[in-house]
């Protein structure tokens, strides 16, 4: 059997810092990371056969858990009908047509393959739709690793305590103005100062990339008002959200029509675990993208056939049960947690939104509102807390910065082996 440091030191050898994804490094928690060669239902193999209940699903794509029988099925029958034509396929509007259909005041979708492309775009089309340059985003907010966006993100950039990336050139960096999240006021004087010049406003419907930050009360609305008055677009990135935390994501948990974005971005759940993501919102603005309008945009396999079939599957079988049965077993998750760091006298806030939720330590008091809260944590008692549960088989997100996890396939099995670890982690937790 190969363990995992023989697996990482060979990969070290290969790739940058053994990975395609800065995060999966376990550069912030330490150690070696896992290499996964097999997922069923809550369940992961790593390669030297131990066995974990997965809180990440592979960063929130496996709303039903891992091989659902539907999906899979889904997928095969796409495999032997031909893995890629570049042409058109009746898949892509079968899943253009759920989106739609599910999420309120979006008309038109285009389809990409990761959100990075999604947001990228959606950046584009308000500078063309707009003819303006400025950016606004907030700090800790992820969307993505195009250069403009960059700036102050959340997810691995928080993980690495990096300000931003090397080779993002100065004249993109000035196009992008950074505010801190949940600070209307700051976001009103940016638009009295540069109203004029703003193309769009870019935030996630509840940042989940510097742990999960529950928007302040009418903070969304506040974006939609500004915007709207100074002739930007509002872009909501629910790239992580959607269809995950309820059947039309963030949006249809809040269910308020008077703050509707211009520009919705998708991906994780809508590709089911493989690579599709999309933009999408109303006809007249969507219509700016090529063929129809003047905004370039295009990709080889864009609408890939098994990935619109693994998303199309995904979102038919993403029923209301899916939803109650994923809120309720976060909610007793969250409960459990809860229990276990306050017997061991561990500082903590548990962040919420909806089924997402992370674990901060040392933010009781306040808990987490912003960047700046976020990073003066103690990153160190959510390592110790890390380690304890990788030991004892429960596969955590391998960062403080970053949401957890819970799928349909979370039954009372994989729920007892987790609430079993807690105290142990609890405790390093305390110790650290
Ligand atoms: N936006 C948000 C809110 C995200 O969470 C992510 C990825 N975690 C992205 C965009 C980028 O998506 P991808 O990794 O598919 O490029």
């Amino acid at each position: 059997m190969t363990t995992n440091t023989e697996l990482f030191s060979r990969a070290q050898s290969l790739m940058p810092g053994g990975v395609n994804s800065p995060v999966r490094a376990f550069g912030s928690v330490g150690g070696t990371p896992a290499f996964m060669v097999k997922a069923d239902g809550p369940l992961l193999w790593d390669a030297a056969g131990k066995e974990y209940v997965d809180l990440v699903c592979s960063w929130g794509p496996m709303l039903l858990g891992h091989q659902h029988p539907a999906v899979i099925k889904a997928v095969h029958e796409a495999v032997d009908a031909g893995l890629s034509f570049g042409t058109s396929t009746p898949k892509e509007s079968e899943l253009a047509g759920y989106i739609t259909s599910r999420v309120p005041t979006v008309e038109k979708v285009r389809m990409v393959s990761t959100g990075t492309e999604a947001t990228m775009t959606a950046i584009r089309l308000a500078r063309g739709y707009t003819g303006r340059n400025l950016i606004v985003k907030f700090a800790g907010c992820y969307h993505g690793h195009s250069d403009g966006l960059l700036a102050a993100a959340g997810s691995g950039v928080a993980t690495l305590a990096l300000p931003g990336s090397a080779g993002v050139t100065e004249a993109q960096a000035s196009e992008t103005l950074v505010l801190p999240y949940n600070d209307a006021a700051a976001l009103e004087e940016a638009f009295n100062t540069h109203g004029d010049k703003i193309a769009a406003v870019i935030t996630e419907s509840a940042p989940c990339n510097m742990g999960v930050v529950e928007p302040a009360e009418g903070f969304n609305a506040t974006i939609r008002r500004l915007t709207t008055e100074h002739g930007a677009l509002m872009i909501l990135d629910e790239v992580l959200t959607g269809f995950r935390l309820s059947e039309a994501g963030y949006f249809g948990l809040v269910q308020d029509e008077n703050w509707a974005p211009d520009i919705f971005t998708f991906g994780k759940v809508i590709g089911g675990g493989m690579p599709a993501a999309a933009l999408a919102g109303r006809a007249e603005v969507m219509d700016f993208l090529a063929p129809l309008g003047p905004v370039y945009q295009a990709g080889t396999l864009s609408g890939n056939p098994v990935a619109m079939a693994a998303g199309a599957a995904t979102l038919a079988n993403a029923t209301a049960e899916v939803y109650e049965h994923i809120n309720s077993r976060s909610a007793q998750l969250q409960e459990q947690i809860a229990q276990a760091l306050n017997a061991a006298g561990v500082n903590h806030s548990i962040q919420s939104v909806g089924s997402l939720f992370s674990v901060a330590f040392g933010t009781a008091e306040n808990g987490v509102r912003n960047y700046a809260d976020a990073q003066n944590q103690e990153v160190f008692r959510y390592n110790a807390f890390f380690h304890s549960m990788l030991e004892q088989g429960v596969y955590l997100p391998p960062s403080v910065f970053e949401a957890w996890f819970v799928s349909s396939s979370h039954d009372d099995a994989a729920m007892d082996r987790i609430y079993a670890a807690l105290p142990a982690a609890a405790q390093a937790a305390a110790a650290a």
